[in-house]
Order: structure tokens, then C-alpha cells, then sequence
């Protein structure tokens, strides 16, 4: 049986930063839901398809190669051979991606993807619905939180590393509505599961909550 650690919870709250380190301290594969939804999005806009052409966005699904890979140390992923890490986190994506997300054929295909990824290896996953429902028996469960204007703030600093033009106004109202349509979702919704370990990010360093979700993992191993 593999070892699988879910870590949960809302736009920028420091999910994607903090999984990849600890993947990397505990030799664990790390998979980014978040990041296999927004492959999807970009490739929906890369075709000119519309929100509402349904049937189309899940066809999508049949026709891309979604991989996770390490290079110089650093997490990529690769969208149909073209490593698209950093065209992921554009204003474009980030507006459709909630919405691309809601079609259910959508996350069922994603979530065979994501299932057999850890079927033969031990992995971290990082995403909404992981510990309620991807893998609703992992052997560890974390919901990271912090408020929303702080995780604005943390997406603001982040965007402009890579070169995305967002304002913090922009950016918070985006948080806003993608956490509201992520906690209304009919599958997948995002909400904390009964058994997971609850940490509030708002007031503490990249390092403290490293230390802290390596401690509860290391705990359970
Ligand atoms: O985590 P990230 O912000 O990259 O996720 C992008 C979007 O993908 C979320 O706003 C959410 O709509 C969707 N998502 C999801 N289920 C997951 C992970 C992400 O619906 N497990």
C-alpha cells in the first residue's frame, strides 16, 4: 500500500509552496491537482472553447498528457510536451479554471489520473477535495488555511516572481469568487474533511509551516 498525504484547502494558502518542499524532504511524488485543473483551463483557451461548450472541455481530457516531473530540482509540469509551469498562473486561467473544474466529467477523469498516480508510489497531493474525496482514506490529512487578504497578498508577490500583471484588488476579488464557487461545487467541493489536522497559515513563515506538516507527518509514518 502506498503512503498518501492530502493537503487541503483554499486559493494561496500556501498549499503549492509548502507541498513541494515537504515532497522533497520526505521523498515523497508530488502531484498538484490544482495545477492538472488549470492544464486543463489553458488548453481550453489555447482551443477557443467557450464555458459553455461543455462536451468539448471534457473531450479535452482524451486528448491531453498531463506529467509531473523535477527539473534542476524545481517541480514542472508539462502539458503535452511543452512545460507550461509558468503560463498556469495567468489572469486567464485563473478566471475559467473554477468553472472548468465544476464539470463532473471533468474531475472524474482527472481524479482516475490522480488515483493512479499514487498507486504504486507514495505521494503528497495538494488540492480541494483530496482528503474528502480523491483518496477519503490517506494516511495523513491537512487543511491549510489563512485569510483571504493574505492569501491575495501571497498570490500578488507570487504573480509578480513570474511576471503576471495583477493588481491586489484584482487578485483578492478573484480569490473571493473562486472560494466561493470551490466551496458551492456539487463534487469535489472544497470543505475540510472530519479527520484532518486544521493549520491556520495567516501568521506564520514558509519554514514554520514546513516544520509543522513534516512533524505530523513523520508522526504517522
Ligand atoms: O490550487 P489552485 O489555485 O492551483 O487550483 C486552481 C483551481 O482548480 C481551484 O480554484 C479549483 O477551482 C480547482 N481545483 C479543484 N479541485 C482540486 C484542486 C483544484 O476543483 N482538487
Amino acid at each position: 500500500m502506498s503512503f498518501i498525504v492530502a493537503i487541503d484547502g483554499p486559493a494561496g494558502s500556501g498549499k503549492g509552496t509548502v507541498t513541494e518542499i515537504v515532497s522533497k524532504k520526505l521523498g515523497l511524488v508530488n502531484i498538484g491537482s490544482g495545477a492538472a485543473y488549470r492544464c486543463v483551463a489553458l488548453e481550453t483557451i489555447k482551443r477557443g472553447i467557450k464555458l459553455g461548450e461543455t462536451q468539448k472541455i471534457v473531450d479535452i481530457l482524451n486528448e491531453i498528457n498531463i506529467e509531473f516531473k523535477i527539473e534542476d530540482g524545481k517541480d514542472v509540469i508539462y502539458l503535452n510536451g511543452e512545460n507550461v509551469t509558468n503560463n498556469l498562473r495567468t489572469k486567464e486561467v485563473a478566471k475559467i479554471v473554477s468553472q472548468v473544474s465544476s464539470i463532473k466529467e471533468v474531475r472524474f477523469k482527472l481524479n482516475d489520473i490522480f488515483r493512479k498516480c499514487a498507486y504504486d508510489a507514495d505521494v503528497i497531493m495538494e488540492g480541494r477535495d483530496i482528503g474528502t474525496y480523491v483518496f477519503p482514506n490517506a494516511n495523513v490529512k491537512i487543511y491549510l488555511d489563512a485569510t483571504a487578504e493574505e492569501r491575495a497578498r501571497r498570490r500578488f508577490i507570487q504573480n509578480q516572481e513570474i511576471g503576471v500583471e495583477m493588481s491586489y484588488e484584482e487578485i483578492l476579488e478573484n480569490i473571493r469568487i473562486r472560494d466561493k464557487n470551490d466551496m458551492e461545487k456539487e463534487i469535489g467541493a472544497l470543505k475540510m474533511a472530519e479527520d484532518a489536522i486544521y493549520v491556520d497559515s495567516s501568521n506564520m513563515t514558509i519554514e514554520e509551516v514546513v516544520k509543522q506538516i513534516v512533524d505530523i507527518i513523520n508522526k504517522k509514518k
